[in-house]
């Protein structure tokens, strides 16, 4: 007899839970399809069924939080035509060195490179006057369409480069949970994620600052120069255990968790899963697969071989169709 049988039977009375749904997190909204980190690509992302929207959040020279990925603005707005002498001597443009009606004059666009070409050359080509946003009018923004659509879709939240941030005076991650704290989302059973790269600042969030969200530890290689953490000691099962202390997972960039070219696992998500931890790797982009992979395979390999919870996406859709597709084939018939 086949082994074949009992597992059918099997599959067909428990099929749903069999399929426990990975998380889609929208990776600066839809930023595969509009600007990175605007209302729109928000909106696009809760409309492509995202269960978390990112925001990143760096601080305007008034000590509003603001949703951008870098501290700098000139590859993704047009602060030096707006702003041409408003430039540190290092030449670049500081979000921190302009007032929020300041940066809310200047346009957004698609990501570039420091020359000016677009990153993902075959995303977004419009003109379009997209807008900063603040942390509170993405909040906002999703409670209302929650609301309206009868959804329960959380924010993903990081807190960006928080050393450069208290060198120049301010406190990012005290202003982010006050802002939290503010909307009664600062606890273990709010749709919140608060994440960092850099480990100091995460125990500080659970310990001094008292967080009780749920924190996540974000993972870079060492040659980064992300944060001043070891992220080689963060991947080892003692440093899991540390992190399993203040933080409830990891964000691990997709090669840690599996090596592409010798085509298997490393042992990051088993171990990061035997300390507790939640693993959300980032990030799939359907426009930058793994040499040789194609995005049902990348996905395959995430979701049914190394079984992580969750996946940072610059392309809701495509999780999103995979996912469905997979809990529709394991779902009891009649
Ligand atoms: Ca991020």
């Amino acid at each position: 007899m086949s082994y074949k049988f009992p597992l059918l039977m099997w599959l067909c009375l428990f099929g749903t839970q069999l399929y426990a749904k990975p998380t889609i997190i929208a990776h600066r909204g839809a930023s595969g399809y509009l600007p990175e980190h605007t209302i729109e690509a928000a909106v696009l992302a809760f409309s492509q069924g995202a269960d978390f929207i990112e925001q990143d959040l760096v601080l305007s020279k008034d000590l509003i939080p603001v949703v951008l990925h870098d501290i700098h603005l000139e590859t993704v707005t047009n602060v030096e035509q707006v702003f041409p002498k408003r430039h540190r001597t290092d030449g670049r443009y500081y979000a921190f060195d302009f007032t929020l009606e300041e940066l809310q004059t200047l346009n957004v666009h698609e990501r570039t490179t420091q020359k000016g070409e677009q990153v993902y050359p075959q995303r977004y080509h419009g003109q379009s006057p997209f807008k900063i946003a603040t942390f509170e009018q993405q909040i906002n923004l999703i409670q209302q369409l929650n609301r309206q659509f009868k959804r329960n879709v959380g924010l993903y939240v990081e807190i960006k480069s928080p050393r450069w941030h208290q060198k120049n005076g301010a406190d990012l991650s005290q202003i982010t949970l006050n802002i939290l704290r503010k909307h009664g989302l600062d606890n273990q059973d709010s749709h919140v994620y608060v994440q960092c790269f850099d480990f100091a600042e995460t125990q500080r969030l659970s310990t001094e600052l008292q967080a009780k969200v749920k924190l996540i530890q974000l993972i870079a290689e060492n040659s980064w120069q992300e944060s001043e953490s070891d992220y080689d000691y963060l991947k080892t099962s003692e440093g899991l255990k540390a992190i399993a202390k203040v933080a409830q997972g990891i964000g691990p960039w997709i090669p840690q968790v599996f090596n592409f070219q010798h085509n298997r696992p490393t042992t990051l998500v088993a171990n990061a899963h035997k300390a507790g931890l939640l693993v959300h790797p980032y990030t799939f982009r359907k426009d930058e697969l793994p040499k040789e992979y194609s995005s049902q395979q990348t996905l395959e390999i995430l979701f049914e071989q190394l079984k992580v919870d969750g996946l940072f996406t610059d392309f809701t859709d495509e999780v999103k169709s995979y996912i469905d597709k997979q809990v529709n084939e394991v779902k009891p018939k009649g």
